[in-house]
Parts: structure tokens; sequence; C-alpha cells
């Protein structure tokens, strides 16, 4: 499997002096030639290929190679871009188990779960397609004598992407395919944690590009690079979007270089999402919904179950039947088949974890399962730890920080409108969720009043959406939303046109001007 997307991918022809390139634009490349760096599997901690830093000319020159490329992609009609992202989805089809091997490999998350990842480039390009032949604008009656008015949605331009570890193909994907059918060129700096993950989707989009050479081949361009030189992309005036999955920390550092210029900014940031477990709830539901929320990617999801409500009356039998089924979970390598947790990316996300997890009991909380480090059955070098349990009172102020590790606070309530307002009262707003029989409570849950999150579930878990909705977050998650419904017209421009075809030049409001 290993072999066959190195060999697909020709990187081993790539290598020079035990390193590969750290610019892809198009189908040419560059090394750097600064220090070297490289990834870490978080699988054993082995050694990932390395790679040479980046001069700030190299992006630039690649930014404006994207800019001139443009202007001819731009005219490109959008149905025959949507054909490039047709021949991409089955170039993924036919590399789903190579490409998953390669998710895994980078971010530890299960091979099951990788999968998933990889379906979901697929489903996205689908989605695209479709979109190709509906970029639609409106008509809109006109106040005045033999007028009319149309909205427009046009290209924007070089559209800049950031993204994460845990998401390392999807979550371009979102991205990357939609502002390609919607005529921009892309440039994407992913997480230094997973640059294979990136140089391969860049590579199959290219080869999806070859088999319609009458295309303009620089629509795409990747930098595997530190984040002060990736600044030059924040700062570059033909960087018309930036679209930048990961920390709040993280958004709000790019938010202040982007804003002084005033682009458009798509932030998908962090959450600290919530569920609540009602009198009425199907318990058994409840519990397998809150297993693969809490401990799914080993707890690192943005929409990972981080605070689960309680109802009192319930609260028992929860607890213990979700001891019963953390006690079952499988932990170890990722690649093995009945393991459900691999492990953290790195030292720093056990050290994080084991902070919060001090701090919480300082607080008040009670470690009622888990948290230690597994070095048994597992492979050396890896960061395993088994998924914690914290009970404790929603005023502890850990609760209100997203710690990315598996650690749930688990919190006893009493009356609904006293949860719904613990539910809202974190400064995060990404994903929630309800578990009710009760028809006023799922209402009031999803009404203006309920929660406050861009995700509100009923009956399911906070994480694993699907393509088709748009994704994302209020509050310091940033507000971005992206993937389905009309996520799209982020990455477009709108244009109001009034058309005359009367005899005269009336004035909008009546204004006489004679
Ligand atoms: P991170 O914030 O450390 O890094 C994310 C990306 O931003 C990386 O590519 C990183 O190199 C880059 N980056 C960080 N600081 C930067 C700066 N000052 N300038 C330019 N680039 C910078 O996040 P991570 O550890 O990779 O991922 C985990 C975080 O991402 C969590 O907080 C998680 O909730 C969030 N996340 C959010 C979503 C979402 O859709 N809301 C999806 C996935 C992950």
């Amino acid at each position: 499997m290993k072999r066959n997307i190195l060999n697909l991918l020709g990187l081993k022809d790539l290598i020079k002096d035990n390193h590969l390139p750290s610019l892809y634009l198009g189908n040419s490349v560059v090394y750097g030639s600064g220090l070297s760096f490289r990834s870490f599997s978080p699988i054993d901690g082995s050694k990932g290929i390395e790679f040479k830093s980046l001069e700030k000319r190299e992006i630039t020159h690649t930014i404006d190679v994207l800019k001139k490329e443009f202007i001819t992609w731009q005219e490109v009609p959008a149905p025959k871009r949507g054909e490039l992202i047709r021949h991409l989805s089955n170039i993924l089809r036919e590399n789903k188990h190579s490409l998953a091997y390669l998710v895994t490999l980078e971010s530890g998350k299960i091979f099951e779960e990788a999968l998933g990842e990889v379906q979901e480039f697929i489903d996205v390009c689908d989605f695209a397609l479709g979109l190709s032949r509906q970029l639609y604008g409106l008509s809109i009656v006109s106040e005045r004598y033999r007028h009319k008015m149309i909205e427009q949605w046009h290209p924007l331009g070089v559209v800049g992407i950031i993204t994460a570890f845990n998401f390392p193909m999807a979550v371009w994907a979102w991205n990357a395919v939609l502002a390609l059918v919607c005529g921009n060129t892309i440039i994407w700096k992913p997480s230094s944690q997973t640059p294979l993950c990136a140089i391969a989707c860049h590579i199959l989009l290219q080869k999806a590009l070859a088999l319609m050479p009458e295309l303009p081949q620089n629509i795409s361009s990747v930098i595997i690079s530190n984040r002060k030189i990736s600044e030059v992309i924040l700062r570059n005036k033909d960087v018309r979007l930036i679209s930048a999955t990961g920390s709040v920390k993280m958004g709000k550092e790019i938010a202040s270089k982007v804003s002084v210029r005033l682009a458009r900014l798509l932030l998908e940031l962090g959450g600290n999402n919530a569920m609540i477990v009602t009198p009425s709830a199907d318990i058994e539901l409840s519990i397998r919904a809150i297993l693969f929320s809490a401990v799914g990617t080993a707890g690192q999801r943005c929409t990972t179950l981080r605070r689960l409500f309680v109802h009192k009356s319930v609260f028992e039998e929860v607890k213990r039947k979700l001891l019963l089924s953390y006690n079952s979970i499988k932990i170890g390598n990722p690649f093995s088949k009945d393991v459900l947790v691999g492990p953290l990316i790195n030292k720093g996300s056990y050290e994080n974890m084991q902070n919060s997890i001090e701090k919480a009991i300082s607080q008040g909380g009670k470690l009622i399962y888990g948290g230690n480090r597994i070095r048994k059955n597992v492979p050396r070098g890896g960061f395993y730890v088994k998924p914690a349990i914290i009970k404790i009172n929603h005023n502890a102020k850990i609760v209100q920080e997203e710690t990315f590790s598996p650690i749930l606070y688990l919190v006893e309530y009493e009356d609904f409108d006293e949860v719904l307002k613990m539910h809202n009262s974190v400064p995060q707003g990404l994903s929630s969720a309800i578990f009710t029989q009760n028809v006023k409570e799922s209402e009031l849950f999803m009404s203006s009043i309920g929660s406050d999150c861009g995700i509100a579930n009923i009956n399911i878990g906070t994480s694993g959406a699907e393509i088709g909705g748009a994704f994302g977050g209020e509050k310091d998650t940033g507000g971005g939303r992206e993937s389905g419904s009309d996520s799209w017209k982020n990455y477009m421009r709108r244009v109001t046109n009034t058309i005359n075809y009367s005899d005269d030049i009336p004035l909008s409001q009546g204004i006489k001007f004679e």
C-alpha cells in the first residue's frame, strides 16, 4: 500500500540529498535552501522525510504566478472546472486506501477514520461537481420603470488555505475544490506535521489536470514551511481570501495580520463542544454517541465532545455505562484492526493533557477514569493515553478551555434552563448535541434561545458532520462556514447589476436632480 502511493506520486524520484521539495506549484518544485526540518509519525515517533525552509521571495513568486494563472482560469466555464474535480474524485476512488494510509501515518488517526476522511474528500468533490452548474445569483425586482437588478457571483482571485494536523486532507478539500470550482487559484500551507498528505493531494490534482491539458496547469500550490515564512501569504495583497483552520490562538494571530490589509477571512477555529443527556434520553443510544464523539481521533477533532451534561435522574446510570464502554476500548497502533484509539499527535499534546488534568483536579474535579500514559502493547515512541473522564462543577475555569486531547468533563444538572446557560457559557461555539425524546426540549435547543453553536444536533453526537451542511461555529470558533450549503459564496465576489431598458434616467428613492 505504502509503495503504491509513493510510486503513484513519484515521490521517490523527487528526493534529492535526502530532502523532498518544499514548494509545489503546478508541475514544478523548489527544494528550499534554508535550515532542514522534518515531521515525526505520532505512531512511534519515527522520523519523516526532511525538507529545507524556503525564502520569502519564493512564496511571493508563487503568488505572482497564481495571480497570472487566475486570469485564464476564471474564464474557463464553471462546468468545465467541475469536470476537473470529477477527474480528481475518480483518481481518489482508485487510491482511497493508499491515501488513508498516509493520513494514519502522519496524523495517527485509526485507519477506519482515515478511510472516512478520504471518503469525505471524495464526497466534497461530488458536491463541488454539482455546484459547478449551480453558481446561481438572484434576479431582483427594481423600483424603477423598465429596470431590473441581478446579482452575479464572480471568481475572487488567489485563495490562501491554512490547515490543522487533525484533518490533513479533508479540510483542504472542503476549501480547495470549492475555491477551484468557483474559478480561483489556491496556495496551501498545511500543518508541518502532515506534509506528505498535502503533497499527495496536490500531486493527484496535477494528475487530474494532466487529463485536461487544455486547462491552465498552475492553479494549485503547496508550501511546506514554518509559520514565519508562511506569513508572506497572510500579508500579500494579491491573496484575496485567507481560509484558516486551527486553534483560537492561531486565528487571533493571523486575523491581526490579514485584517489590517482588509482582506477576507474565513476562520474555522477550536471548539468546546457539549452534549446534554436529559431524563427522557435513550441512554443506550447516547452512550454510543458519547463514546465516538469523546474518544474518536483520540479526542483530537475540533468537534470532539468535551463537556457532558447529564440530568441527575439518569446521572448514575450514564456514568456506570460510560465507564463500562470506556473500559472496552482498545488503544494502540492505529493501523491495527480492533484499535479504536490511536496516539496523541506529539509529546506537547500529552503534556497539555496532563496539565489540564492537574488543573481540573486542583479546581475541584475528580478524575474518575483514565488520563494515564499507556506503554504496554503500543508502539514505542508514541504517546498513547487512556481517555480521561473528570467529574467536575461547570464553574471550574479549566472547563472553559479546549484541551486538544481525550478529556471528558462530566457535569450533573437539575434544571433545563440552567443547563442551557451552562452550555452556552464558554467562549467557543462549534458543535453541540442533545439526547431527548421531549419535543419541547429538542425544539428549544435548536431555537434562537437554545444552543449558540454553529452545529446543534438532536440524538446524534457532536462529531462526524456530513459535507452537505455548512460547517463552522460562532464566537471564538471564528464564524466561518465551509463545505456544504451556500459556503461556496465565501470563495466568490458578489456583484449587483442594475439594467435600464427605458428611455429615461429615473433615480432611485424618487430623487429629482434637474
Ligand atoms: P494550530 O493552531 O497549532 O495550527 C493550525 C495551522 O495554522 C498549522 O498549519 C499551523 O502551522 C498554522 N499556524 C499556527 N499559527 C500560525 C501563525 N501565527 N501564522 C500562520 N500560520 C499559523 O492547530 P493544530 O494543532 O494543527 O490543530 C488543532 C486545532 O485546530 C484545534 O484547536 C482544533 O479545534 C482546530 N481545528 C478546527 C477545525 C474547525 O473546522 N473548526 C477543524 C480542525 C481543527
